[in-house]
């Protein structure tokens, strides 16, 4: 097969677009919608300048998606300097998995000479991952723990490290199943939150009073394989293997779902994600108005923005029987 563009051979067929591209039109088709995205949720909103650059901290976890992320952001404000990337390394304390993805984003930041920080629970909440995956006090699924843990980390490193923006690596694939879980499970609350928190651009978000660091996901539209193959093309480091906690029985589920639907009718992701985004900035819009919508306290013990006495995080470290950095 030949490149629809220039005739060179192709290295991949996209059903969505009807496009056979080579390996040259392919990696420009990925930056180039990665950048459109970039503008289109004008990220690049508040008007930093040379003097004021507004700092971007990517969640880097040493997958392909953080890696691919972080390379065409580096790409693309190499000479820029109203932004400074910083990525971030969570580490959950998961033996064999997260020290071999660490190594990829080693080498990745060391070759792009750009700033890299590492969390860890155990500095900060005094637990890993696996023992709080072999104990399980509450009978939960890990990454139910474990996401609760990697949100407040990224959050307040973010907040501590006066972070403009916090920008992760979901694909088009990630978000699609995010707003078939959203959909299915009836939480027109949750689909507002998805919109204000991550989800819509800059300019439609409500985020003065949000307490947390805005979110974005430069990525999302690119499916799943393409950002592997490009990945793959550009030799980037990263790391394939899958966390062995790994336990989102229903995400896995929509996952499937999704791709026998993409196979039979190409360009379902898409059209999901298009009437989400539009659902989703309906109902944010509609929400603002509730009072009881987002977070008005403080939690009582670490002063993170809860509903509650005590937020989840603080709930989660206590059952696990961890304990907060900065804690006696
Ligand atoms: Fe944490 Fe689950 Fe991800 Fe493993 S798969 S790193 S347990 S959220
Ligand atoms: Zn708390």
């Amino acid at each position: 097969m030949q490149c629809d563009k220039c005739g060179e051979p192709a290295v991949m067929f996209a059903a969505y677009s009807g496009l056979h591209l080579c390996e040259r039109h392919f990696r420009r088709s990925v930056e180039t919608r990665v950048r459109r995205r970039i503008r289109d949720d004008a990220m690049l909103s508040d008007n930093p300048t040379a003097d004021d650059p507004e700092t971007w901290l990517i969640g880097l976890s040493g997958g392909k998606d953080s890696v691919v992320l972080t390379r065409i952001l580096y790409e693309t404000f190499e000479d820029d300097p109203r932004i400074e990337l910083v990525g971030l390394t969570i580490h959950e304390g998961i033996e064999g998995y997260r020290d071999a993805s660490l190594e990829a984003c080693l080498e990745l930041t060391e070759n792009l000479e750009i700033d890299h920080e590492i969390v860890t629970y155990d500095e900060e909440y005094g637990v890993e991952m696996d023992s709080v995956a072999e104990e399980d006090p509450l009978g939960m699924a890990p990454c139910a723990y474990c996401g609760v843990f990697r949100r407040d980390a990224l959050s307040k490193y973010a907040d501590e490290y006066g972070a403009d923006k916090l920008l992760t690596g979901h694909n088009l694939d990630d978000e699609a199943q995010t707003a078939m879980m959203n959909l299915l499970s009836g939480d027109v609350g949750q689909i507002a939150k998805h919109f204000d928190a991550s989800l819509g651009s800059f300019d439609q978000r409500e985020i003065d009073d949000d307490p947390f660091v805005p979110r974005a996901k430069p990525l999302r539209d690119i499916p799943e394989k393409e950002v592997a193959l490009y990945a793959h093309l550009r030799d980037l480091p990263t790391h394939m293997a899958e966390c062995p906690h790994a336990s989102e029985a229903y995400r896995g589920e929509i996952q499937e779902h999704l791709h026998e639907l993409e196979d039979g009718h190409p360009g379902t992701r898409h059209s999901i994600m298009s009437g989400y985004e539009e659902l989703a900035a309906l109902a944010a819009e509609a929400c603002r108005d509730d009072e009881s919508g987002g977070p008005d306290d403080e939690c009582d013990r670490c002063g993170a923005p809860t509903k509650n006495e005590v937020c989840r995080k603080c709930e989660l470290v206590d059952a696990v029987g961890g304990e907060l950095s900065g804690d006696d």
